[in-house]
């Protein structure tokens, strides 16, 4: 796909190799996407306060990766949708408060990183609020190089489950959003089901996140979190009450 232009009418190249060839990317994997519809094979619509509809194709930009540079990340990619298809996705445990599962941590670490550096390097509006500065070019030498970067090096990870009596999970993601733990800053986000924490930024978490960090790890261990208890389910129910709202207003302005 050559002759394409960037908005600010550069012309487009890999942003890892420089090749002009550039494919469609998925900025999160489509796999994703087709597990949050797995089961009622309905497309997801993910929710947003602008009424911007996400179809469960995902978001993909064309200007970012070519053909060889994307096949990189679609290895983290597989393994991580393995993962999460086979240990993520069972009924919850409404009785535990964590879980654990047999992970390759250090894979997953790599894959969240490369969603993170996707959302960064990528001029889609859904992504506007990831930049990674200076973090940019340290996470793309850690997804695409030889890694020459201590396991150390790389961004402390925390993943927790969501659970609900009420909605089915697996369905849940989110795009990342900038927050900060305990004053240092992070991206958030739900993937699969899951709430992920990456921390971008040399201070630590708070000490009690110490037994949840995933990195150098082989078991991932989190918490169980009750969704309808959360910020994010909170921030869901009051743009789907804004909807009703406007949607009740307009319909009674129609009748007048
Ligand atoms: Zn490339």
């Amino acid at each position: 796909m050559t002759g394409l232009n960037s908005p600010l009418g550069v012309p487009v190249a890999c942003r890892v190799c420089g090749d002009e060839r550039t494919i469609r990317a998925h900025i999160v994997p489509a796999a994703f996407g087709r597990l949050a519809s797995a089961g009622n094979g309905k497309p997801l619509k993910t929710i947003a306060r602008d009424s911007r509809k996400v179809s469960n194709s995902g978001i993909w930009d064309a200007t970012i990766l070519c053909h060889a540079c994307d096949r990189v990340l679609g290895g983290y990619d597989k393994y991580a949708i393995e993962l999460w298809r086979s240990a993520l996705t069972s009924p919850p445990d409404f009785k535990a408060e964590e879980f654990e599962i047999e992970a390759d941590a250090s894979r997953v670490v790599k894959f969240l990183m490369a969603i993170l550096w996707r959302a960064s390097v990528t001029t889609r509006p859904e992504f506007s609020t990831v930049r990674l500065g200076p973090y940019e070019p340290k996470f793309k030498r850690t997804i695409f190089g030889p890694d020459s970067a201590a396991p150390d090096a790389h961004p402390r990870v925390m993943i927790s489950r969501y659970r609900s009596r009420h909605l089915p999970m697996h369905h849940m993601y989110s795009m990342p959003i900038y927050s900060t733990l305990g004053g240092a800053n992070c991206y958030v986000f739900a993937l699969g089901g899951c709430r992920i924490v990456v921390k971008v930024d040399k201070r630590p978490f708070p000490r009690f996140c110490e037994r949840y960090i995933i990195n150098g790890r082989d078991v991932i261990r989190g918490l169980m979190v009750d969704f309808e208890d959360t910020t994010e389910f909170a921030a869901m129910r009051d743009v789907i009450h804004e909807r009703w709202r406007a949607d009740a207003a307009r319909r009674h302005t129609s009748l007048q």
